[in-house]
């Protein structure tokens, strides 16, 4: 069975469909890498999985959670929203850290404030996270000190955190130097070996052919394929 599944995805910007009818399963542990030219709709479609973006229409379910959109459904509760929220990290192009919070606080303070977690717990739980990311000895630096590559680390750190059931990452190392783009790319790389269920939107195609389950092309709001990478990546 799918553990995250969008079905019928469709969202349009007046009468432009930026993402037209797209559906994916996902199972427990599947990486899923989306690429595909500029335009596609592949950010608009990540963002509508966790309704960062309303979608016009469709369903998206996460393990037991499932919010449906269009015009045969009530508008989705508040807490509906929240509930399925609550099971997806998301990391951005630009890393969306606190400036005037430590890399730790930065980490810690959603665990207070999303899962009431005391400050001790989220402090200990936030330096597990830094030594995973590689970045112990960043806690009580804050990110203008921290290179664009440790401060993606940190912003995966901070998603963690929230102990997502999936975690969406839209272009994470676009707005890096290739070589801090490796240190990104090498915790991403872990956290699929670890199990982690991940959609990745990405231009990097060595990540999409070594470390996705599956990759799906993208193509004026649609999916054109969606395959092994081995066979998606395969094409003349
Ligand atoms: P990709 O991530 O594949 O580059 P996007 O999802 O960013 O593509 O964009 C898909 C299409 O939707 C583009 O034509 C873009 O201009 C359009 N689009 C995205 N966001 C908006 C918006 N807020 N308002 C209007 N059009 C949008
Ligand atoms: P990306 O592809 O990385 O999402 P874009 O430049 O497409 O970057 O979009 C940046 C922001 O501008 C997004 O919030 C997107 O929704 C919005 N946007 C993109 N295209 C349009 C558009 N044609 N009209 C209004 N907003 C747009």
């Amino acid at each position: 069975a799918a553990f995250v599944r969008a079905a019928n995805i469709v969202k349009a910007y007046g009468d432009h469909r930026a993402v037209d009818d797209v559906s994916m399963d996902l199972k427990a542990g599947e990486v899923v890498s989306i690429i595909g030219p500029s335009g596609a709709g592949k950010s608009t479609f990540l963002r509508c999985l966790n309704f960062l973006e309303m979608p016009t229409a469709g369903a998206v379910t996460i393990g037991d959670r499932s919010v449906a959109v269009g015009p045969d459904h009530a508008t989705p509760s508040r807490k509906d929203l929240a509930a399925l929220r609550r099971n997806v990290g998301m990391v951005f192009q630009s890393f969306n850290l606190f400036p005037h919070l430590t890399a730790l606080r930065n980490i810690s303070l959603p665990q207070e404030r999303v899962l009431g977690r005391s400050r001790q717990e989220a402090d200990e739980r936030s330096r597990a996270l830094l030594a995973r990311v590689g970045l112990k000895d960043k806690a009580d630096s804050y990110p203008s000190r921290c290179s664009g590559g440790q401060q993606q680390r940190i912003a995966i750190a901070r998603a963690l955190a929230l102990d997502p059931a999936v975690m969406l990452f839209d272009e994470p190392t676009s707005a890096l130097d290739p070589e801090v783009g490796m240190e990104v790319l090498a915790v991403m790389r872990e956290l699929a070996g670890d199990g982690m269920t991940m959609v990745v939107v990405t231009h990097e195609m060595a990540f999409a052919r070594d470390v996705s389950d599956r990759v799906v092309v993208m193509v004026d709001g649609a999916v054109v394929e969606d395959g092994s990478p081995e066979v998606v990546m395969s094409d003349p």
